[in-house]
Formats: C-alpha cells, structure tokens, sequence
C-alpha cells in the first residue's frame, strides 16, 4: 500500500473505537469529530495529503525496498548524507504546516520505528530478544504508513532513588506469560496523541529495576484492555482566527493503564530482559535519529517564533530600542546555533557495521538540550515585546458589531488595522500565554526527558581528553 491520503487516516482512527476517556465519560462516535481531537485531527490529514501532492511527491516519499510503493520519507532508513537531508527536507515540510508545534506530527514516531528497526543487531542473540519480529513489523507499519503513539515513562508516584525498595504498585507490568502472548497490568504516560493513532509502541525506558518492568511492543490502539486517559483539552474551540493554533495544532496527552492487556507474541519485540531494554537506547540509533527528525522541527519552530517576534516589532513600530534589537537577535543566534548544530550531526554522520548512515550524536544533544531552555526564554521575549497588546486582543465576534469600527480604529498598528493587529497578537498570546501556549514549553522542556538528566548525558559522553592535554602541555612550557 502506497502512502496513505488524510481520508485513508481519518478512516482508519475513526473505525477503531479505542477507549478513550474524556471529561468524565468514554468518547463514542468518530474520534476526528471530537471538538478536542478535530482540529489536530484535521492537520495531521492534511500533513498525510502532503505526501501525495505531485509538486512535491519525490520529496515526501521513496521507493519501497520489498514492494516498490511510494513510502514515506520518515519511515525511511538513511544509508547515505543524501538519505539523511531527504529526511531533514521532508521533516521540516510537514513542520512548516504548523509552525513545529505539533510535536508529534507522524514523523516523529515513524523515526522511532526506524532507528528501532535499524538497531536490531542489539537483540540478536539476547534471551527473551525477537529482533525479526520487530524488522517484520517495522516494514508492515512502513507499507501500511501506520500512526504512532508511545509510552516509554512510568508513572510519577516515586522518583527517589531507592524507589526500587518499595513495592510496584502503579508501573505498568509482565504479569504473566502465556501461550498467547504477554499480559500486562499498570500504568504508563504519557502519551501524546493517544487515541489517534493506529497504533501504540510501548517500551521500556531506561533504568528498569525487575525483569518484569523490560519489554517492548506494539499494539493496535483498540486493544481490548487499553485505555486512554486525557488531560482537559486545549483545544474545544473552532475560530481559527480566536485561536489561530489551539484550533489546529492542539495534541492531546493521554495517561495510559493497562488493565490486564493481552501482547500476542507476535507483537512482542523482546520482554524480561533489562539488559536489552536498556541497550536499545544507548547502543541502539534511537537517540540519534529521533533527535535529528526534533531538531529538524525546533528550527522550523524557531522561524516561527522569529517571525512573530519581528511581526511585533513592526507593527508597534519599536525596532529603534536597541534592547529590542537584542531581544529578536536572542531568537536569531538561537536558531543559527540550532541550524549549524544539525547541520554538523549531517556533516560528522558515520557508516555504521550494517550500512546505516548515522548522524552525530552529540551536537543534536547539545542543540536539543539547550533549546529545553532557549524554548521558554523566546516566549518571554514574545511577552517582553508585546506587553499589553496580548491583552488588547477582542474576539472576532467583537469586530461584527456596531463598535467593530472603533476597535479597528483604537487598536490599529502601524499601517494596519485593529482587526489585523488582533490576530498577530491573538497568535503571539495562544503561543505564549493560552493552556496550549503553557504546554507548549514544558513540552519543549520535558518531552525528550528531564533537562537535568539531558546535560548529564552530554556530560558523561563528552570526551574532554583534547582539552586536558592542550593545559598539561601549556602548563609544561618552560621558558
Ligand atoms: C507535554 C508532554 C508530552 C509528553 N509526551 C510523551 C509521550 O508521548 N510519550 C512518553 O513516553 N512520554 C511523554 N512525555 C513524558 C516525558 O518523557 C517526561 O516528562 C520526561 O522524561 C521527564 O520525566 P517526568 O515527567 O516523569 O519527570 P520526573 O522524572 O518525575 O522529574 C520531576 C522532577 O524531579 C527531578 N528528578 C527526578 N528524578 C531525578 C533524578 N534521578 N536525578 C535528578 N533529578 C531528578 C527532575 O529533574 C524534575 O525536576 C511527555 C511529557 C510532557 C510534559
């Protein structure tokens, strides 16, 4: 199957009915009609439409290595640097359609699968390991052009580091295994987009303690058993000029229980096996290639966050204030460092022993850890610069009315009218100040792992040998 149109999507989440838990009740009817799941529902259609566009086909899609169908380009395995700018071209389309606020537009997951699938070499041999079925699946999600969601963290009721002392009560588990397949009972989070996907990848995150607790696998989303549980949403109303982004971009996140869910064996890509689920993420390409498809978006995101800002400037006509200038070259040195720090992971990728080109890890930690604190820094810049202006902003009804020629008036900019000044800051407050606004920086913050944790990383793999020996030689210079 070639990739899929937004309708083949739309079809595909509406028919499956999974258990989605909203404001006190199950949801019931079509999903993508939903007032919390129609506009993101909406946009990831259209992104599915952009890989069947002509003018851009051969930028979206490649050639299926078994079924010759077109395949889209996020599913793909890089082998060459070429392979590997595909992606980023490919990535970065799908993120201008929304400014790179959708964290989790398909790519993202299909980048998962990928890195995944090329790191099988670590479950080879492993007890309790499947690595075919994890490629085999890999290829039948990359020629159905499956949707993703995932849940890797357990939930938060004890982070203390002697947390494995006391009994498990709440982390999603192995309870039994059977002819069948595994069972498993608890809870895991959080998954963004859960109940709009086909399916559901769940693994282990790193640092499991018991057996019982390492696993990876895959299920379709309506599994008997599975239930997703949502945040309030973001995103229930419609005018797109009110909230020009909670309208359309709004991903939910879903808490995830487990009630005794069934994995038949097939699905399953491993399980007991600490040592194997801990591998898949530092000896496996998970980190490197899931952070080159974030990085591609953060800089998308970055432009679109420039571009307000500068929009601001205009429009209340404050570009001579030098602290101005410096607040906008904050954003514009930002995305500089993003651009060059993805460009250098392209520039320094390595073959690795099963022919898959690998972009550089460390500067895409070092671009995805600092945006963790850039992201929030451009928005109250944002805040600095529009100042009052994101609390003039009446609704589109307002300029409907017999005051609707004042307010155009009172609340004009420079060379614009109210109504158009209006929106700019409608879009500058639902960025930065609205509950999407607000989860769009601890998304930013935490989605990829606490930023603390992140820098420790970056630490522990950075190799200062170089530098050492630069000051022992300087400090053994005799005159
Ligand atoms: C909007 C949003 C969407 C998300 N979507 C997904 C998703 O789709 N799928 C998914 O699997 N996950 C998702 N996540 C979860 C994300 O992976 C976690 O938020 C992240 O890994 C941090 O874990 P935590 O939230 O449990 O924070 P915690 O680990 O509980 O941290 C809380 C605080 O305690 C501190 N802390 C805790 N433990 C330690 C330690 N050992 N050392 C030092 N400090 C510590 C942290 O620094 C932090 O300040 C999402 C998160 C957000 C906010």
């Amino acid at each position: 199957m070639p990739v899929i149109t937004g309708e083949d999507y739309k079809k595909r989440i509406d028919a499956m009915e999974s258990e989605v838990w909203f404001d006190g009740a199950k949801v019931t009817g079509k999903i993508s009609d939903h007032p919390a799941f129609k506009g993101v529902v909406g946009t990831q259609s259209q992104l599915y439409d952009m890989q069947n566009e002509s003018k851009i086909k051969n930028e979206m899609t490649f050639a299926s290595e078994t079924t010759g169908n077109d395949i889209g380009v996020s599913y793909l395995i890089p082998r060459t640097r070429a392979d590997l700018e595909k992606r980023r071209i490919m990535i970065q389309h799908w993120a201008r359609i929304s400014g790179g606020l959708m964290g989790r537009s398909p790519d993202y997951m299909n980048t998962v699968l990928a890195s995944f699938a090329s790191s099988v070499d670590v479950l080879d041999g492993e007890d309790n390991c499947y690595p075919d079925r994890l490629l085999h699946f890999y290829e039948y999600a990359r020629e159905k052009d499956l949707s993703f969601t995932h849940t890797f963290v357990n939930p938060q009721s004890n982070r203390s580091k002697l947390a494995f002392l006391e009994e498990d009560v709440t982390n999603a588990r192995i309870i039994d295994r059977n002819e069948e397949g595994l069972i498993i009972k608890g809870a895991k989070l959080l998954a963004t987009q859960g109940g709009i996907t086909d399916e559901i990848l769940v693994f282990s995150a790193p640092g499991a303690q018991e057996s019982c607790h390492a696993y990876g696998f895959s299920l379709p989303t309506d599994t008997d058993g599975l239930k997703f549980v949502c945040r309030e949403s973001f995103a229930t109303k419609d005018s797109s000029f009110d909230y020009p982004l909670s309208s359309r971009f709004a991903e939910m996140d879903t808490i995830v229980i487990f009630d005794g869910v069934l994995v038949p064996w097939n699905r399953v890509f491993f399980h007991d096996n600490i040592r194997a689920a801990t591998q898949m993420y530092l000896k496996g390409k998970f980190v490197p290639f899931t952070l080159h498809q974030i990085v591609s978006r953060q800089i998308v995101k970055t432009e679109f966050l420039l571009g307000i800002a500068q929009s601001i400037v205009d429009t209340i006509n404050i570009s001579d204030y030098q602290h101005v200038q410096s607040k906008v070259v904050e954003i514009v040195k930002g995305l500089e460092t993003l651009r060059a720090l993805l460009l250098m992971s392209e520039h320094d990728a390595k073959i690795d022993g099963y022919g898959v080109m690998v972009p550089s890890k460390q500067p895409l930690y070092v671009a995805v850890n600092q945006f963790q604190e850039l992201y929030p820094r451009f928005t109250e810049i944002i805040q600095l610069l529009g100042a009052s202006g994101l609390m003039t902003i009446p609704k589109e009804t307002d300029f409907d009315t017999e005051i609707g020629e004042q307010l155009d008036h009172f609340l004009q900019g420079v060379e614009v009218k109210g109504k158009d000044r209006v929106a700019l800051f409608r879009l500058a407050w639902d960025l930065t100040m609205s509950g999407f606004g607000s989860r769009q920086t601890l998304y930013e913050r935490f989605f990829f792992g606490d930023p603390v944790r992140l820098s420790q990383t970056i630490y522990q793999n950075f190799d200062e040998t170089k530098s050492k020996k630069m000051i022992e030689d300087f400090l053994s210079l005799k005159e």
